[in-house]
């Protein structure tokens, strides 16, 4: 990563800010799972854009706003779905003039009537979507894993909730400790079976309690020899996502800053807690360090 800031789990991004889960992208703000764009902001989920904001599972596409699932398009504005199309707004064409005076109308109207959603707070051209217009409820996205919030505080805040749509099992037929860790060579009896969750935490509202095996995961787990897992899909991510670090940064505090008082930075921020069993260095003594 090089001249970024407030990126998490980024890889080959230069100038990325508050930016996360992307990869080979420049200059980008305000991004979540970018592949080879640049100069995007509030962009989701998209690959080889270029000039492009507010755009959600788009690829191949430059200067278009506001587009859902649009392929190889540019100068388009609240579109959905288009493919290979140029000066369209809300999917209808227009002529270049006509798309360029339009847009700035739109633009202009979003900032003098913003909407208003019903906790009062208002969105004008800029602005991150509204919340309201979300077709997934807050639990169910990945910002609940991060910022973890209980049903009354999404509520409150005026953002959608979903009952878990997890539905206990109502029994198990076999216990994870009664399969055995080498499998069987006559393993397919397992794929009719009603899997045991050994699951860490009782009260994890996406686990159903038990799980089954498909005939491609129990081929795969039989070809490389390896053991079951002892938990659900559901478990199995959560703690993927726990062994993750947090996107938090914490100031720090040069470890080497005795012997090296003329070098040190004085501020920095790392993944770290100063409490961790870690030393922390800063850049230059961790370079001077390593290599
Ligand atoms: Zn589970
Ligand atoms: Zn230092």
């Amino acid at each position: 990563m090089k001249d970024s800031y407030l990126a998490f789990a980024c890889w080959h991004i230069e100038g990325g800010i508050f930016t996360s889960l992307s990869s080979f992208s420049k200059d980008c703000v305000d991004c979540l799972g970018l592949t080879n764009c640049e100069l995007c902001y509030e962009c989701i989920q998209c690959q080889r854009l270029y000039n492009c904001r507010y755009s959600i599972d788009c690829e191949n596409c430059c200067d278009c706003l506001f587009c859902f699932d649009c392929s190889g398009c540019n100068d388009c504005f609240g579109c959905i779905g288009l493919r290979g199309k140029s000066n369209c707004i809300l999917n209808k064409q227009y002529s270049k003039a006509d798309y360029e005076a339009l847009r700035n109308v739109i633009v202009q109207s979003m900032n003098e009537k913003p909407f208003v959603d019903q906790k009062g707070r208002t969105y004008r051209y800029g602005d991150f979507l509204p919340t309201e217009l979300s077709p997934f409820a807050y639990n169910d996205t990945l910002s609940c894993e991060i910022f973890a919030l209980t049903e009354k505080e999404c509520l409150s805040l005026g953002f959608a909730w979903r009952p878990p749509p997890i539905e206990r099992a109502s029994k198990t037929t076999i216990t994870r400790a009664s399969i055995p860790d080498v499998l069987p060579d006559d393993s397919a009896y397992l794929l009719r079976e009603i899997i045991e969750c050994t699951r860490p935490d009782e009260t994890y509202a996406l686990c159903p309690g038990a799980f089954r095996l498909t005939q491609k995961e129990l081929a795969f787990y039989s070809l490389h020899k390896l053991q079951l897992p002892d938990t659900c899909p559901a478990c199995r991510h959560k703690l993927r996502m726990q062994s993750r670090r947090p996107p938090i940064l914490y100031h720090g505090k040069c470890g080497a800053m005795d012997e090296k008082s003329s070098r040190y930075s004085r501020n920095f921020l790392t993944a770290y807690r100063q409490t961790d069993d870690f030393k922390i260095l800063c850049e230059s003594c961790f370079q001077e360090a390593v290599l």
